[in-house]
Formats: C-alpha cells, sequence, structure tokens
C-alpha cells in the first residue's frame, strides 16, 4: 500500500511532510518504510525526550495500561494527583492542570490571566501582552496571543484583547503596560517556532519585575523549552525569575499527549469547580508516562544535556557555512549559508533528520542521545553546511 498516496488524498492538507515515513525506531535512531535508518534531531518536534522506546518509559505506560487507560475528571486518578505533586514540588508552583497540548495549557493560562485581572482590576483589565515573533498555539485565542500576522491571515475575527511588544525592548513594553488595561504578560522565553531565539536575560528579570510591581500575571509558556530541553527543568531557573502561570507539553509524556498549566502564588486559586475542564486531561496513562519522563530527568542527565549543547555550539559556530548558532541547551537553531530547506533535505539523504524554524535548521535531538550517534550527526551536519 502506497502510504504517501493514501495520506495525501485522506488526510487534511495541513502538513508539509518530508517524503518520508517512519515505522519505527529505538532511542535516537528511527527507521523509515524502506529501510533507511536515520539520527533523530528532531524528536517529533521536542517530543520524545527520553528517544524511541525507552524501556522504562514503554513500562510505565504498559503498567498503567494494565490497569484502566482512563477514568475522566468525574473521579480521582493516581498518576494525574502523583504527576501534580512532583511537578510542584520540582518548580516552585502550587497547583496543575492538565490537558492534551501546549494549545489548550496556553488557553488555561490566558483564562487564569483574565480571571485575574477580573478579580484584581476589573472586568475591563483583560489584555494580555505578548510578545512579537513569537508561538502559543493553533487554537483562534493562542493563534492571536502569536505575535505573528501571517498566522492571523484567514481567520479574522481574532480573539480581543492581545498587544505585541518587541523582544528585549523594555521601554516598549513600559509603555503598554502603562497604556493597556491588561491583566498579564506572556513570554516564551526562548522562541522556538520564531527561529530558536533566547530572550536576553536583563530584559526577562525586568519584565517580571515589573509584573511583579503592576500586579499582572506573569504567564511563561515553556511548551517547548520545558522537560529538561535547555538544560535545567524548565527554562525559567536559567532566567532567575519565578513565574507566575508555567505552561507546558510537547516532552511532558515522552511521546503520549498531555499539556499541563502550572500555577502559582498568586494564580492557584483562579479556577474552581466548573471554570474550566478536559475530558482527556490528566488521563492516566498520559500522567503515568509523564512522571516516569521527570523521573530520569535529575541533575545527571540534566548536566549531559549541557555537555552536549556546549560541544554542538563548539562544533557548528563558525564552521564552514555556519552564519549562526542560537538557542540554549538542546534547543538550537543554525543558520547556514545554503537555503534551508536543501539542507534539510540533504541532511535526511545521510541519514540525519533535522527540522527548520524560520530559516534555520532546528536541532532537538533527545536529551539521552547517545555521544557517538550525535557526533556522527555533528559531522554530516558540518559537510552538508560546508558544501
Ligand atoms: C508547540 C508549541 C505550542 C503549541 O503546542 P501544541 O501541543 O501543538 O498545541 C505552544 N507554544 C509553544 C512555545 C510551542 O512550541
Amino acid at each position: 500500500m502506497d502510504i504517501i498516496s493514501l495520506d495525501k488524498q485522506f488526510v487534511a492538507n495541513t502538513y508539509a511532510r518530508f517524503p518520508v515515513e517512519l515505522v519505527k525506531g529505538k532511542g535516537s535512531l528511527v527507521y523509515d518504510a524502506v529501510g533507511n535508518e536515520y539520527i533523530d534531531l528532531g524528536t517529533g518536534i521536542a517530543v520524545n525526550g527520553l528517544g524511541i522506546a525507552d524501556d522504562g518509559w514503554k513500562q510505565a505506560v504498559v503498567a498503567q495500561l494494565d490497569q484502566i487507560q482512563h477514568t475522566s475528571n468525574l473521579y480521582y486518578n493516581a498518576p494525574c494527583a502523583l504527576l501534580a505533586e512532583t511537578l510542584c514540588k520540582r518548580t516552585g508552583m502550587q497547583k496543575v492542570f492538565f490537558s492534551n497540548s501546549g494549545a489548550e495549557a496556553n488557553e488555561c493560562a490566558i483564562k487564569a490571566g483574565r480571571k485575574y485581572g477580573e478579580l484584581q482590576k476589573g472586568k475591563d483589565y483583560s489584555t494580555i501582552i505578548t510578545l512579537k515573533n513569537s508561538f502559543h498555539g493553533r487554537t483562534i485565542t493562542t493563534l492571536s496571543a502569536t505575535g505573528q500576522d501571517v498566522f492571523h491571515e484567514h481567520f479574522t475575527p481574532m480573539t480581543d484583547g492581545f498587544v505585541y511588544a518587541k523582544p528585549n525592548d523594555f521601554a516598549q513594553m513600559q509603555t503598554l503596560v502603562k497604556t493597556q488595561k491588561c491583566c498579564a504578560i506572556m513570554l516564551e522565553l526562548v522562541q522556538g517556532e520564531g527561529g530558536v531565539v533566547a530572550l536576553e536575560k536583563e530584559y526577562v528579570q525586568a519584565v517580571a519585575k515589573l509584573a511583579e510591581k503592576e500586579n499582572l500575571l506573569l504567564i511563561v509558556d515553556e511548551v517547548q523549552t520545558g522537560n529538561g530541553r535547555t538544560g535545567t527543568l524548565y527554562a525559567f531557573e536559567q532566567f532567575g525569575i519565578q513565574p507566575d502561570v508555567l505552561t507546558t507539553a510537547k516532552g511532558l509524556g515522552g511521546g503520549l499527549p498531555i499539556g499541563a498549566t502550572l500555577l502559582g502564588e498568586k494564580s492557584a486559586g483562579l479556577f474552581t469547580a466548573g471554570l474550566n475542564g478536559s475530558t482527556f486531561g490528566g488521563n492516566p496513562v498520559c500522567a503515568a508516562a509523564a512522571g516516569y519522563v521527570l523521573s530520569r530527568i535529575d541533575e545527571s542527565l540534566l548536566s549531559e544535556v549541557r555537555e552536549k549543547s556546549a560541544y554542538i555550539f563548539r562544533e557548528l559556530t563558525g564552521a564552514n557555512g555556519v552564519k549562526s548558532v542560537t538557542g540554549m541547551g538542546l534547543m538550537i537553531g543554525v543558520e547556514c549559508e545554503r537555503d534551508v530547506s536543501e539542507v534539510i533535505a540533504e541532511c535526511m539523504e545521510k541519514g540525519v533528520l533535522v527540522i527548520k524554524a524560520k530559516n534555520k535548521m532546528r536541532l532537538l535531538p533527545a536529551l539521552n542521545i547517545p555521544k557517538e550517534l550525535l557526533e556522527k550527526a555533528i559531522k554530516i551536519i558540518k559537510e552538508v553546511c560546508a558544501k
């Protein structure tokens, strides 16, 4: 059966897929339907953080499948409560709302922001400041939060109440806070889809102080940067701030869909029964998977992430045909002199899967990628960039 033609005929045309059908893998190696082997530096867009079919992860998932696969939120389930406890204890947050994706985690954060504004300042204090070049999701409201006009085309009217500030321009942020009736500021600390660019630390700290002073919720979108990706469990730790609301998804479940909105001291009391919900949110199988993923992200794995990151930066910065290397941890953007799509296609031909972010190649290897596979992949990337 020709899966590619079948997909083209029956799956909605929302994706520009690579002409490859992936069938299986182990760790950081993945295989296509005709038997080609690839080193996976994309991990399903920062999702398979422990690689493919990790033994412990599989065990945790299967053990939960043997118990019960779904309960609904009408009842308690242990994996959900235990995961919430772990997330709170490791982040200094107080409560967690579970959903199924990054966009939904952000929807919940936006609801928290609006409710906070209403309680603290009045119903018209509903505006949320986000950054230009950000990405917050694909629902109408998270698209509206996304500070890139191209994403708004065709779908107007967008949800009201978002204004966009230029990244790293603190004076403009101050002006917006003064002139708009705000409830929250929402930041992506490393703009992933926007080209893997980290915000400046001083800016982030100044914005956090401003949010505190003006009694606004500071929402940090760690959907992509979270769960060990940047070399700490969450990226905010490296910026020296404490979010009021923290969202994450992608790598949390290690390959199963789960989103989480973590609420801090200022926001933990905002939700009461009936104010938000999700049929699948906190699903015990996804929660067991996430609990296992977090148990593996310890100081030893995180220091491995930081070492591998330093290695990639050392190898690629200033290499032939490489214009710039940006990002944090194992979330890295590589700007090449050659056309990025050609570079990505050629890497794939040579057995390395990488993805794109704007005009850059984006590297998102598994946190536990073996060093020799990483070295092999980086060697190929360097050859392709230098051509
Ligand atoms: C991927 C992403 C989202 C959206 O997550 P989905 O799971 O696709 O809904 C939101 N914010 C950031 C920063 C992301 O990288």
